[in-house]
C-alpha cells in the first residue's frame, strides 16, 4: 500500500479559531497534542520551537497547551525533535511523551522501541507520535539563500512558507512570492533523495495538507492510540471532519505523490548501489519495502 497500513483517511481540521489561525494546515498536529495533554494521555510533547534565529526550529519540551501552540506552524528546516525525547524523559521526568515527527523521523523513533539497546528508558516512554507528511527538507542555510537570492526576500520578512501545487509559496505583510519546486530542487538535504516514505507510514497518525482544500488537512489513523485519540478528539468538537470522497482534490493526489516519491528515490537508490555507493535501503521492490518490516 502506497500510504502505508491506515485505518481511516479523512479531511479534518481544528475548529478553535486561535488555532486556525496561526497553524499550517487544519491545525491537526497543535490540536491534537492539547488535547493529548488536557487528558493525561501524555504529560509533555517534543515540538518544533521557535528559536533565536528566525525559521531555525529548536526542539522544545511543551508542558502547556500554550507552548504547544507557540510551536504552530512548519518549518522546512530540520528540528532534531528525536534527540529531545531523552530530555523529556530524563530531565523533565515525563512518563507519557508525545512528539510530532516527519517520517524520518519517525522511523528513528520506531527502530528505537524495536531495538531499545542503550534507550529503553526513552523507548518504552513514546505515548504518541503525530507524522507529518514530507517530501523534502532543506539545510537552514540553503532555505535562506534561496528564499533570498532566487526568491529576493529577506526571510525576516516571511511569516509564512509552505508547498503546494508543485511550488515554493512564501507570505509576508504584503506579498506572497512562490517558485517551481523544480528550483529548489539541489537545495534540499542529501538524504531526502533516498528516503521512500512521504506521508510517516509508521506514525500513529499522519497528516499534511496534501488531498484537502486550503485550511484543511489529510489524516490518516494508523494505529488503534492514533485511532483512539482522534475520534475522541472529534467527539470534544475539537476537530471536524469530511469524507476525502467528497473533498477536491482528494486522496488520489496523496496516493500519487507518494508513489511518485517512492519510485523517483528508490531509483536513485538503484543507481547508487550500481556504483558502490552506501544506501540506507535496498529494497527494490515493494514487496521488500524495509517499512514493511514494521
Ligand atoms: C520539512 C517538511 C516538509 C513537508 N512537506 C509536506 C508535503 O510535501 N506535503 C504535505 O501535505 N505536507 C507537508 N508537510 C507537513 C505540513 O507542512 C504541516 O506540517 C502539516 O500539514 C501539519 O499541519 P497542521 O496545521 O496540522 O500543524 P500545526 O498545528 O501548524 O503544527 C505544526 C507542527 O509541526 C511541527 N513542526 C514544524 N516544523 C517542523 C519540522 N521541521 N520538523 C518536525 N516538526 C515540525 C511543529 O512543532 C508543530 O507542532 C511538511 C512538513 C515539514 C516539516
Ligand atoms: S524527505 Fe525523508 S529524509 Fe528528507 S526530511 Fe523528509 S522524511 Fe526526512
Amino acid at each position: 500500500m502506497v500510504l502505508g497500513t491506515y485505518k481511516e483517511a479523512l479531511s479534518a481540521r481544528s475548529t478553535d479559531k486561535q488555532i486556525q489561525k496561526i497553524s499550517q494546515d487544519g491545525g491537526i498536529v497543535t490540536a491534537l497534542l492539547s488535547f493529548a495533554l488536557d487528558e493525561k494521555i501524555i504529560d509533555g510533547a517534543v515540538v518544533a520551537g521557535p528559536g533565536e534565529d528566525m525559521w531555525k526550529p529548536v526542539p522544545k519540551v511543551a508542558m502547556t497547551s500554550d507552548e504547544i501552540l507557540a510551536a504552530a506552524g512548519t518549518k522546512y528546516t530540520l528540528s532534531p525533535n528525536v534527540w529531545t525525547l531523552k530530555e523529556a524523559v530524563r530531565q523533565y521526568g515525563l512518563e507519557k511523551v508525545g512528539t510530532v515527527a516527519i517520517p524520518c523521523q519517525t522511523m528513528g523513533i520506531r527502530k528505537m522501541q524495536s531495538y531499545p539497546f542503550g534507550v529503553r528508558f526513552v523507548a518504552d516512554k513514546i505515548a504518541l507520535i503525530v507524522g507529518i507528511y514530507c517530501m523534502e527538507n532543506f539545510p537552514f542555510e540553503s532555505l535562506r539563500t534561496f528564499i533570498s537570492e532566487k526568491m529576493g526576500v529577506s526571510p525576516e520578512l516571511v511569516e509564512k512558507m509552505d508547498i503546494g501545487k508543485g511550488k515554493f509559496w512564501v507570505h509576508t505583510a504584503d506579498e506572497t512570492l512562490s517558485i517551481p519546486l523544480k528550483e529548489t530542487h539541489g537545495y534540499e538535504q542529501n538524504g531526502c533523495n533516498v528516503c521512500l516514505d512521504y506521508v510517516a507510514e509508521l506514525a500513529d497518525l499522519s497528516t499534511g495538507s496534501v488531498g484537502s482544500p486550503d485550511g484543511w488537512s489529510t489524516v490518516l489513523t494508523r494505529t488503534d492510540a492514533g485511532d483512539s485519540i482522534f475520534k475522541q478528539a472529534v467527539e470534544a468538537g475539537l476537530i471536524e471532519t469530511k469524507p476525502m470522497a467528497d473533498v477536491k482534490p482528494g486522496l488520489g493526489l496523496l496516493e500519487k505523490l507518494a508513489k511518485e516519491k517512492k519510485e523517483k528515490n528508490q531509483k536513485t537508490i538503484d543507481d547508487r548501489i550500481a556504483i558502490g555507493l552506501p544506501v540506507p535501503y535496498k529494497a527494490s521492490t515493494e514487496k521488500e519495502d524495509p517499512l514493511a518490516n514494521y
